[in-house]
C-alpha cells in the first residue's frame, strides 16, 4: 500500500484539503507504507518533513486489505484481513490487561508466551471476552476459518468477491467488538488507543498526519463506529456485486 502526499512546505494551503482534491490539482508523491507508520520524507526543494500513518496495526493491515482487493489481489486481501484481525485480538488482549492495571513489563512477559502462536492468542481473547463481557465472544464461523486456511496455507486464489465476503465478515466482527468496548463502565478506549498509534518524532517541525479509512477509532459517523460496510468498498471505489 502506498501513501500519498505533498511537500507541506511547497503546498502549505492544500494540506488542509482532501486528497482528493490533491490529487486534481497537483501531482502527489507516494511513499510505501512502513512497519511503524513513520516516513521521513524530503521534497525536490530539500524540505524535510514526516508523514505519520496514524493507525493501531490492525486499522493499517486492513487498509492494506482494501488496497489489494481494489488492484485485483483477493489472496492477498484476505492474508492482510487475517493479520488484521489476529492484530485486533492482541489489541484488545493488551486493553483489558490495560484497564486491570497489570505492570506493563508483566504485559509484555505474558505476551511473549503467546507471541508466536496465534491460537494461543485466539484461546487468550476468547478466554477473556467471556470473563469480562458474560457471553461468547463474535468468532469466524467454522467456513470462514476453513476458506481462510484455503487461501492461506493451500494456495487457492479466492474471486475478489470470496475476498470481499471474507473482509466484510472481519470488519463487522472488529466493529461489534469496538462497540462493546466503547459500552463499557469507565472505558480508557480511546486514550488506549493512542498508546497503540505511531509516536509524532519530534525532530520534526513539518508532520503530515494521515488516517486509516476503512476502520479509524479516532474517527466516528454520526456518532457512531458502525459505518455499512458496502460503504467503505465505496471509499475505496471496489465495485461489488453479490
Ligand atoms: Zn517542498
Amino acid at each position: 500500500m502506498k501513501i500519498q502526499y505533498l511537500c507541506p512546505q511547497c503546498h502549505p494551503e492544500p494540506r488542509k484539503s482532501s486528497i482528493v482534491t490533491l490529487r486534481d490539482l497537483f501531482e502527489v508523491e507516494q511513499k510505501q507504507i512502513s512497519d511503524n507508520g513513520i516516513h521521513p520524507a524530503k521534497c525536490d526543494k530539500g524540505h524535510e518533513f514526516v508523514i505519520i500513518f496514524e493507525a493501531a496495526k490492525f486499522e493499517t493491515l486492513f487498509d492494506i486489505g482494501m488496497n489489494a482487493l481494489r488492484d485485483g489481489y483477493p489472496r492477498e486481501a484476505v492474508s492482510s484481513f487475517t493479520a488484521s484481525f489476529e492484530r485486533f485480538l492482541e489489541f484488545y488482549i493488551r486493553y483489558v490487561w490495560h484497564l486491570k492495571k497489570i505492570e506493563p513489563s508483566i504485559i509484555e512477559k505474558t505476551w511473549k508466551l503467546m507471541e508466536n502462536q496465534s491460537e494461543r492468542q485466539l484461546g487468550a481473547f476468547i478466554s477473556l471476552y467471556t470473563v469480562e463481557q458474560k457471553e461468547s465472544p463474535p468468532c469466524l464461523s467454522n467456513e470462514k476459518s476453513k476458506f481462510r486456511n484455503k487461501v492461506i496455507h493451500k494456495g487457492y486464489i479466492p474471486s475478489i468477491n470470496e475476498a470481499i465476503n471474507f473482509g466484510k465478515t472481519v470488519y463487522e466482527i472488529i466493529l461489534e467488538i469496538v462497540i462493546k468496548l466503547e459500552n463499557w463502565p469507565n472505558n480508557s478506549l480511546l486514550d488506549f488507543y493512542f498508546s497503540q498509534t505511531p509516536k509524532y518524532p519530534e525532530e520534526y517541525k513539518f508532520v503530515i498526519n494521515h488516517s486509516p479509512q476503512a476502520i479509524c477509532l479516532a474517527r466516528k459517523f454520526e456518532n457512531s463506529y458502525k459505518v455499512e460496510f458496502n460503504k467503505v468498498l465505496k471509499y475505496f471505489d471496489i465495485n461489488y456485486s453479490s
